[in-house]
């Protein structure tokens, strides 16, 4: 059909939104865009029949008159879809919904749109039901839309794969404590001494001590750097007193023991650094050793570190308890004694999206919907991860029923 200016403006904003309507009633592409054309008070973009054909209507450049607002029609492209049945849920055939992600497809493609559903006006899918009272779409068009159905069907007709969730990289944290895990088998242990390291070098292993920074006006990564290059001598490492990597380590025979393990790696290396700690932990110092390896207490196990491994010169009450909460950081985070308990969470929202991971980022897998329940046995933030392995949740709109 063609609308010339009928029924139309001139656009004011780019295309930025694809907006699709239902026509509440059963029939062809042309005959949906007639009706429109002839009501002198309404038109689409785009009109999809019962049988899957378009036809034109208000060509792209300029501004329909479809969903009560000026504001979204002027930003976006809008479709009226022929239903299959005139009535509740307003369902569509399968014909006219392919034709209709098809067109959406295509100019996604064209204008450099994302498809996004966010149930509100800020999507790049947006609803007529958003500006006005009315039910348009329909029930099938609006689950479709609520569920990320449209915008996965979109995608998948634009051949973008979606991006695969992207697992963290290992933090230098996580690191230490699997290194001094598979070693030392006792959290309590562990944690005690990540404590320590971190009120020493913040786990940084390239730690230069922070009054050393100033006097001899270099970062942790210029001494590091000198240090590797030899420009800063290894008899003056060994002996410049300076406390350097994760345990900041400073007394010369210790900086030279330290400095015999470097072969060909850099003096900042965290593994070689942690293969020296262990070394220092299991010939010099068995008793601390021990005492990690029997510890009972954050608290018990951090204090052995401090007084028998580190030696600072305050050693008082409130260090060890300073450096014990450090450590109970550790504990809470990566010890999975006494941690979370699987539990089972009842859907509190009317539909919820399951997703690939903890987050709105990751592709919806499916829709779970109000009253039902479901294990969750891991939390992430507010997400937490259903035990069928399906996905994640977020809890938010859960309601936590009992521990199983
Ligand atoms: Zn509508």
């Amino acid at each position: 059909m063609d609308f010339g200016t009928h029924n139309s403006n001139a656009r004011t904003e780019p295309i930025t939104k694809i907006t699709i309507h239902h026509m509440a009633c059963v029939a062809s592409g042309a005959d949906c865009a007639r009706a429109h054309y002839r009501k002198n008070s309404a038109s689409a973009n785009y009109y999809i029949g019962t049988n899957g054909d378009i036809c034109g209507g208000v060509s792209e450049d300029r501004r329909a008159w479809t969903s009560g607002s000026s504001w979204n029609d002027q930003r976006a492209i809008t479709f009226e879809v022929s239903n299959s049945e005139a009535k509740e849920p307003w369902p569509v055939s399968d014909a006219a919904y392919r034709s209709a992600i098809r067109l959406a497809a295509d100019i996604c493609k064209r204008y450099g749109i994302t498809p996004h559903y966010t149930g509100d006006k800020n999507g790049t899918l947006t609803l007529h039901c958003m500006y006005q009272a009315t039910q348009c779409p329909g029930t099938t068009w609006k689950q479709r839309h609520a569920s990320g159905k449209v915008e996965r069907d979109i995608l998948e007709a634009m051949a973008i794969t979606p991006p695969a969730p992207q697992p963290e990289p290992v933090s230098d944290e996580e690191k230490i404590w699997n290194y001094l895990s598979a070693r030392i088998h006792n959290d309590y242990g562990v944690a005690g001494l990540m404590g320590n390291l971190y009120a020493e070098s913040t786990l940084h292993s390239n730690n230069l001590q922070n009054t050393f920074e100033k006097r001899l006006g270099m970062t942790d990564a210029e001494y590091t750097a000198a240090v590797d290059d030899g420009s800063y001598p290894e008899d003056k490492f060994i002996r410049d007193g300076a406390g350097y990597g994760l345990a900041q380590w400073t007394f010369w025979s210790r900086k030279e023991n330290l400095y015999a393990r470097k072969g060909n790696k850099s003096i900042g290396d965290l593994d070689m650094q942690l293969d020296f700690l262990w070394w220092e932990l299991s010939t010099g110092y068995k008793g601390t050793l021990q005492a990690l390896q029997t510890a009972v207490s954050v608290y018990g196990a951090s204090t052995a570190v401090l007084t028998q491994f580190e030696r600072p010169a305050d050693q008082s009450e409130a260090m060890k308890q300073k450096r014990a909460s450090y450590g109970q950081v550790y504990f809470d985070r990566y010890s999975q004694s006494g941690a979370f308990r699987p539990y089972i969470a009842r859907i509190m929202a009317d539909e919820l999206n399951v997703r690939k991971g903890p987050g709105i980022s990751y592709d919806i897998v499916q829709t779970v919907r109000k009253g039902e329940a479901f294990t969750i046995v891991q939390e992430s933030g507010e997400w937490g991860k259903l035990k069928s392995g399906v996905g994640w949740i977020c809890l938010t709109y859960t309601m936590k029923v009992r521990l199983v």
